[in-house]
Parts: structure tokens; sequence; C-alpha cells
């Protein structure tokens, strides 16, 4: 532990979190609860003003906000954005201190955390990837899927800071390992709601109640989380982010490419993967992934 360590809990390491969004924002959040000192640095001003008012620090770039971490964590969109934070003069590699823990919890392809774990160790910057599953939802609620790629001892040292943002904790294997998972984890949430989707509007259509048709689908084998989770979002046709088809379409991307990588076959994927890009095409991007209902409405006949 470095002498920058958070003073009023010794055995905590001062956090610097870069991007504060949808799930940044209350995760980061988690962590001050939990007693953890953070300073952010994000784009948008107003989310630099909500870690204030939760307690937090907000630092004016990237090399204020990480000078003095032990731990550095990013949540940021896409691969572009983490080469943009981590790499350059102003990036993190340049600023962060010899010894900093770098964990990388947003979705990007595997090769892009292989080559940061690579690029970091020049630097005496350990790196861990550990995106996360479970939605704005489990993000407020610290009950995260996190999955981790990286070394076993790095990955001991980050995890009770893991453990204030989330409950199932999996160490998956060497760096890119988390990202992989990840990326399976988007196709199977994708097809699911496609699968939802398709059920709605076939229930819809054949005059049934649907909101007592989804409560009992959700207590048998259809149940699921994504389910529980979406079903207001399909009976509202509340379709506010949440997680925005941009960022699914992103992630449909690096599942597609990653298993074309290693010779699987993903034909429902691959399918799924065009209606995500179809909803996107038609101007939905920045509504949550349980607008794929629109697509299978516009499909069966609806002016949407
Ligand atoms: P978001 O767009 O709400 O937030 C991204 C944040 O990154 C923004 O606040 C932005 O200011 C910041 N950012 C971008 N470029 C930056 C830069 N150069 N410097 C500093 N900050 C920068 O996205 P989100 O929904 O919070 O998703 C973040 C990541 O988590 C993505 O990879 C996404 O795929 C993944 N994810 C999202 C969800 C979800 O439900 N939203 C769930 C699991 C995983």
């Amino acid at each position: 532990m470095s002498k920058h360590a958070d003073s009023a809990h010794p055995t905590r390491p001062a956090v610097a979190w870069i991007g504060l969004g949808i799930m940044g924002s209350p995760m980061s959040e988690n962590l001050i609860k939990a007693g953890y000192d953070v300073t952010g640095f994000t784009l948008e001003q107003d989310k630099l003003d909500r870690l204030t008012a939760a307690g937090g620090t907000a630092a004016g770039s990237i090399a204020e906000a990480v000078r003095d971490a032990d731990v550095v964590i990013t949540m940021v969109p896409a691969s572009p954005q983490v080469e943009a934070i981590a790499y350059g003069p102003d990036g993190i590699l340049e600023n962060a201190r010899a010894g900093t823990l770098l964990i990388d919890m947003s979705s990007i392809t595997p090769q892009t955390s292989v080559d940061l774990a690579k690029a970091a160790v020049e630097k005496g910057i350990r790196v861990l990837d550990a995106p996360v599953s479970g939605g704005e939802a489990g993000a407020i609620e610290a009950v995260l899927s996190i999955m981790v790629g990286g070394g076993q001892s790095d990955f001991e040292e980050a995890e009770p800071i893991f453990d204030a943002l989330g409950r199932t904790i999996v160490l998956c294997g060497p760096h890119g390992s988390g990202q992989t998972v990840k990326a399976a984890n988007q196709l199977i949430v994708a097809v699911n709601i496609q699968a939802c989707a398709e059920a709605v509007v076939f229930l819809e259509k054949s005059g049934v109640d649907l909101a007592a048709a989804l409560d009992v689908l959700n207590g048998g084998l259809a149940g699921s989380t994504v389910l529980t989770r979406k079903k207001d979002n399909f009976l509202n046709r509340d379709f506010k982010p949440g997680f925005r088809i941009d960022l699914h379409h992103k992630d449909m991307g690096i599942v597609t490419d990653a298993a074309r990588n290693v010779g699987a076959a993903l034909p429902v994927g691959a399918v799924v993967a065009q209606l995500v890009a179809s909803l996107r095409a038609q101007g939905d991007g920045g509504l949550d992934h349980s607008a794929l209902l629109r697509s299978v409405e516009r499909l069966s006949g609806a002016q949407l």
C-alpha cells in the first residue's frame, strides 16, 4: 500500500475512476459508500458534480485523477475510448505511478485488453480486464457479475473492490479472458431479449393478457434474468437506457469477430447481430436493448 492510500481507511487503496456514465456513476458511488476515497474524471460536468455530491473528488483531467491513485478503474464505452484514455502523454500509462493496478471494467475486444496489459507492463503498471454484467440496476444494487482476466495475485488484490461492486466475481483466465466471457454474455443476452420480444408480439397479437403471460413464463424454464429485468420495458414500451443498442451493436461485433477467429459458428447470434444493426440504422441506437421489441413489431406490420 502506498503513502497515498486513503488516510481514513489505511487498508483501502486510493481509487481513480475514469468514465462516470450509466454504469460508472453508481459503481463509483458504491465504492465511496464502502469507504473508498474516489477521485473521478469523465467528459460530462453533471456527472462530475454527481460524484462530488456523493462524496468523491472531481479531477480536471485523467492525469490529475490518476497521479496519486493506487488503483485506477476505467468504465468507458468501447476499445477506442480505452485506448484514448490509456495511451498518449495525457493518458493513464504515462501519468499513473509504477505499481498502480489498472482495472478496466469496460466491455472491449479481448485483443485490446491483451495489448493494454503488455504496454502497461513496460511502465510497471499491472492490468486486469474486468467487464461486468447486470445492467444499470445491477450496478446500483452492487450485484454485478464481474468476469476477470489477468494474474491471480492482482485479482486477489482487487477482490475487496469487486466485492463492493458485485456478487459473482470470477477470475476466468489470463488477460483478455474476462472480455471473452463478457462477449459470450452479450451473445446470450441479445438472443434472450430477441426471443422475449418475439414472444411479446406473438402473445399480444393472440389477444393474451401480456402481463399475466410474462409472469407465468418467468416462473418456468423460459424464465430469465432478462425477462425479470426487462418485463416492465416490454409492458410499458419504456426504452429509456439502461443498456444502449449502440453498445450492444458494439458487443455483437466483438463476439461475432472473436468467434470467427476461433472457428466457432454463431448462426443465431449472427442473425440477432443483424437485427441489432438494423435497429440502430433505423435511428434507435440510443434506446435500451429491450427496444429489439420495436424491430419485431416493425417486421410484424407495425408502423413505428
Ligand atoms: P455511458 O456512455 O453511459 O458512459 C461512458 C462514460 O465514459 C461517459 O460518462 C463518458 O464521459 C466517459 N468517457 C468516454 N470517453 C472518455 C474519455 N476520453 N475520458 C474520460 N471519460 C470518457 O456507458 P455505460 O452504459 O456506462 O457503459 C460503459 C461500459 O460498460 C461499456 O463498455 C458498456 O458496454 C459496459 N456495460 C454497460 C452496461 C449497461 O447496462 N449500461 C452493462 C454492462 C456493461
